[in-house]
């Protein structure tokens, strides 16, 4: 065995897989363990699983099936699975990956030290689950289980984060919500939100490492509730209260669920503002017969006038959805309902995903998944197609305008053209910047579901034309100098300028549009990059406005 034992982690699923995976990467190092990019040299395998589809579960055990003879070559290897799937899994992993040597939910993940000191002392497999599938947690053993999340969270090391430009933090763990196809509230557990004060000593901490950017990720974020001397802090106020963060940029959330909403977040929105004009508001269905069936607690009408509500507090608000197609019982006229909404809606971003059947839940149980997937792939298809339309507008409307860019990095076009391999590319993805997930084939990224999405795997992106992913590979001549960046409404933007740009907030001139990212040029730079504190010119207000101000040439 090597002298520094060394951890490859790989991570499936949605946001908040990539931040519990970042903070187990904190408690590896902290345990004196380094990463490896393969895993065929690690003495410690984690995969951290996702259950929402049963796509991102098999994935997984293809991942165990191998991982198989390494682990008979060299048995000290530990092989961890953790999250979600541990979680509704259970023991039941080892019946079909007998190799597995440790097992642990997304509520133990702080355990994950304790876990692994066990293996190597006894040799035995370890397990540590939440048995939340039966969620028979007594008042005491939920305050207990609270604590030990907390303090997960609490351990947060950004020293570890490399460069922590973007980062998320969670509000809230788990969902009380119980949508009939959806298995999140029996791998993650009852709903908790974390205390306000928490959260704004993890954001000043993440600013003082260089954080511009921070979404803030829970399953139903806009539900967040802490009690404090007797009185609710809600999300509006939580958000308040981040806003005062001096150094902090942008504060993004995701994601929201559309019957809880509470229209002081929309005041929020309106009047701070580091508070971005992008929200993630899942409709899932068109249709007031299958919104009835998921058991989502609201009606394609209501949801429309809360988007409307949005457009009126805040009249260039981007927003996102997510539909699922396929859903059991699914007639034709409930899916044409689902594209008369997605038409009248225009999302700037919709995820699309088609149905598959999670065990133990209540559709699961309840209703036959009678959609065939020849007919789930059609309809998956037409909505894409209804969608490219829509995000291809949209952007157009931008092309003549300026609008400030966090510079993100290098483009997916110039990593390419910089000899980065294929799988660190899609290790990378849309995952959250900030995170070194080590690079693997078949790394996860996404949006954090409220439900489906959060089976987030990048397949369904990947079919849209000139997709975030595909822009690159399209481009043909050497581009090593293309940059990328997110507009305040979360919009995508290509551009060329040199890498002491990365970090900065500029000002681009937009000139083309594609049904997923903008194209444009830097007139100005807006805020130089915190770390570092490249001498670039600052924009001043007229080039800000728009105006040409060719300050970059
Ligand atoms: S779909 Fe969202 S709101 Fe519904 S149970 Fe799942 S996580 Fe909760």
């Amino acid at each position: 065995m090597s002298e520094t034992r060394r951890y490859f982690l790989e991570t499936f699923g949605c946001q908040m897989n990539i931040l519990d995976s970042q903070l187990v990467t904190a408690q590896l190092h902290q345990l004196g363990l380094s990463s490896t990019d393969n895993f065929v040299d690690a003495d410690v395998v984690l995969f951290n699983t996702c259950s929402v589809r049963q796509h991102a579960e098999d994935k997984v055990h293809a991942r165990l099936g191998e991982l198989k003879k390494h682990k008979q070559a060299r048995p000290e290897m530990v092989v961890g699975v953790i999250g979600c799937m541990a979680e509704r899994e259970k023991e039941g992993v080892f019946a079909k990956a007998p190799h597995v040597d440790l097992l642990c939910g997304p509520g133990e993940l702080n355990q994950i030290p304790n876990l692994l000191r066990e293996v190597w002392e006894r040799n035995e497999r370890v397990t540590a689950l939440a048995g939340s599938l039966s969620r028979r947690t007594e008042t005491l053993q939920r305050a207990l289980e609270y604590d030990s999340l907390e303090a997960l969270d609490l351990a947060r090391a950004p020293s570890l984060e490399g460069n922590v430009l973007q980062s998320y933090v969670r509000v809230q763990r788990g969902c009380d919500k119980f949508c009939t196809y959806c298995v999140v509230p029996f791998t993650r557990g009852p709903e908790r939100s974390r205390p306000p004060a928490h959260i704004v000593a993890e954001a000043r901490q993440l600013v003082e490492r260089g954080c511009r950017e921070l979404t803030l990720l829970g399953q139903t974020v806009n539900s967040y509730v802490h009690q404090e001397n007797g009185e609710p802090v809600r999300f509006a106020q939580l958000l308040e209260q981040l806003h005062a963060v001096e150094g902090l940029d942008r504060i993004r959330f995701v994601t929201s669920y559309p019957a809880d909403w509470d229209e002081d977040i929309f005041r929020v929105l309106r009047d701070y503002p580091r508070v971005m004009p992008y929200l993630h508001i899942p409709a899932q269905s068109g249709s007031d017969r299958v919104l009835k069936r998921m058991k989502r607690g609201y009606t394609a009408a209501s949801y429309r006038k809360l988007m409307d509500l949005a457009r009126h507090y805040r009249p260039d608000v981007s927003l996102a959805g997510d539909v699922i197609v396929g859903f059991c019982g699914e007639t034709d006229e409930e899916f044409r309902e689902t594209i008369e909404l997605v038409r009248a809606v225009e999302y700037q971003q919709l995820y699309i995903f088609r149905y598959s059947p999670r065990p133990g839940t209540a559709a699961d149980r309840n209703l036959s998944d009678d959609i065939s997937d020849d007919l789930k792939a059609a309809r998956n298809a037409e909505l894409l197609a209804v969608q490219s339309e829509i995000g291809r507008k949209l952007r157009q409307r931008w092309v003549g305008q300026s609008a400030r860019v966090l510079v993100e990095g290098f483009s997916k076009a110039a990593r390419k053209a910089r000899g980065e391999t294929k799988g660190a590319l899609r290790s990378r993805g849309k995952a959250s910047p900030t995170f070194r997930v080590p690079p693997s084939p078949r790394a996860a990224s996404s949006s954090l579901a409220d439900s489906l999405t959060a089976a987030g795997e990048v397949e369904e992106l990947r079919d849209l034309p000139q997709s975030e992913q595909d822009r690159g590979s399209e481009v043909g001549r050497e581009r090593s100098d293309q940059l990328v960046g997110r507009t305040e409404h979360d919009l995508l933007v290509h551009f060329d300028a040199p890498p002491e740009y990365i970090g900065a907030i500029v000002e681009v001139h937009i000139e083309s549009a594609t049904a997923q990212s903008l194209s444009g040029r830097v007139i100005g730079v807006v805020s130089a990059p915190r770390l570092a504190r490249a001498s670039l010119p600052v924009a001043t207000e007229s080039a800000s406005r728009g105006s040409a101000l060719p300050i970059l040439q």
